[in-house]
């Protein structure tokens, strides 16, 4: 098990930034905040966006510098790539390459495009990541209490010498050493959310109350029922298990559900699915996963968008919809 590193307030010589001008490329979730605690840091910063962008007048309303993707990368020593990962490379070839200098640092919140190399900076700049453990809006408004959101950092490319020490700067001037910030890899960061997001987060729970929503539909319960009880409910249990932990979540649900929990649990979740498990990570860290995505995306999205409408037609999102319109604080 490999032991990471962890970066605390202090830790960023934020001096490191100094005289340094900070291009943050888009003004969506992570862009605005980055752009925003920067600005109030005290580290000079201009918004880059496409022409005719809607966020425009909203980041000049906050008080920000705007300019074309282009010239702000031009005019910057720090180009933050803070736009969807799947427009990335076309904007990065187009918009970003052509206005990089020897020295100049590229910097990203995921590790995607640079990891599975989508996009390939010059050797002569620093490639670094900085990705706060939060969306956006948060990021923005922990900073603005004065605390901050954890976030992961990593080092993909030193040609500078000061890679890290840029890094933690800017870690620190948006918040997150307040907080923490753990030292990584891209590889670890990417393959690790990509894991997450298939086997846990997305994939693993949508499956887990399909499963379990279809099993008492087809033993005859009423629809309604087996919404609350395999969806709805979720919601109470992932608050409590994220702010006090597994047995912390066990201990504020009867002692039938808990003693429910561990045996029914490893059952649900037996040998056969870790396998599953190991061959997702085995394909995502082989590069399969990523080249699967990637192909569909360059054909138009013509799988995500026949796999998206067949889970759209599910009758779990029937109930739902009807369900959750009786749900005034939805
Ligand atoms: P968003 O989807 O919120 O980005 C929206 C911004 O991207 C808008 O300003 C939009 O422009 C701009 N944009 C979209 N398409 C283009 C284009 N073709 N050319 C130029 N600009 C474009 O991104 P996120 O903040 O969600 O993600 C940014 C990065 O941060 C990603 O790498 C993501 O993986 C990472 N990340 C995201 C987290 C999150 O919480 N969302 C958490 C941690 C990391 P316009 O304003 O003109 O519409
Ligand atoms: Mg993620």
């Amino acid at each position: 098990m490999d032991s990471v590193k962890l970066y605390e307030a202090g830790s960023g010589d934020r001096s490191m930034l100094n005289g340094k001008r900070v291009a943050v490329i888009g003004w969506g979730s992570q862009g605005h905040a980055h752009a925003l605690n920067l600005h109030d840091s005290g580290v000079s910063v201009v918004v880059g966006l496409r022409e005719g962008s809607r966020s425009a007048e909203a980041a000049r309303q906050a008080g920000l510098e705007v300019s074309p993707v282009a010239k702000a990368a031009e005019s910057a020593n720090v180009i933050s790539i803070l736009i969807p990962d799947t427009v990335q490379p076309t904007v990065y070839r187009d918009e970003i390459a052509p206005n990089l200098h020897d020295g100049d640092t590229f910097l990203v919140a995921h590790g995607f495009n640079v990891h599975y190399k989508q996009i390939v900076p010059p050797k002569t700049v620093d490639v670094i990541m900085v990705a706060p453990k939060a969306p956006g809006a948060m990021v923005r408004s922990e900073y603005v209490a004065g605390r901050g959101t954890p976030g992961l950092i990593a080092i993909h490319q030193d040609a500078s010498g000061n890679a890290l020490q840029v890094t933690l700067a800017y870690a620190d001037a948006i918040g997150c050493t307040r907080a923490g910030v753990l030292e990584t890899t891209f590889a670890a960061e990417t393959e690790t959310d990509l894991f997450g997001e298939q086997t846990v987060l997305c994939g693993g729970v949508t499956s887990l109350i399909k499963a379990g929503f279809e099993t008492l539909v087809n033993a005859g319960y009423p629809e309604e029922l087996a919404y609350f009880e395999c969806l709805h409910e979720l919601k109470f249990i992932v608050d409590l298990i994220q702010s006090k932990g597994l047995q912390g979540m066990r201990a504020e649900v009867s002692d039938t559900a808990e003693y429910g929990d561990y045996v029914g649990g490893p059952r649900v979740i037996g040998n056969g699915t870790r396998q599953v498990m190991q061959e997702l990570l085995d394909d995502i860290r082989s590069g399969a996963f990523a080249r699967r995505w990637i192909a569909d995306g360059k054909a138009g999205g013509a799988e995500l968008t026949k796999l998206r409408e067949s889970e759209n037609a599910h009758p779990i999102e029937d109930v739902g919809r009807r369900l959750r319109a009786r749900m005034a604080w939805l």
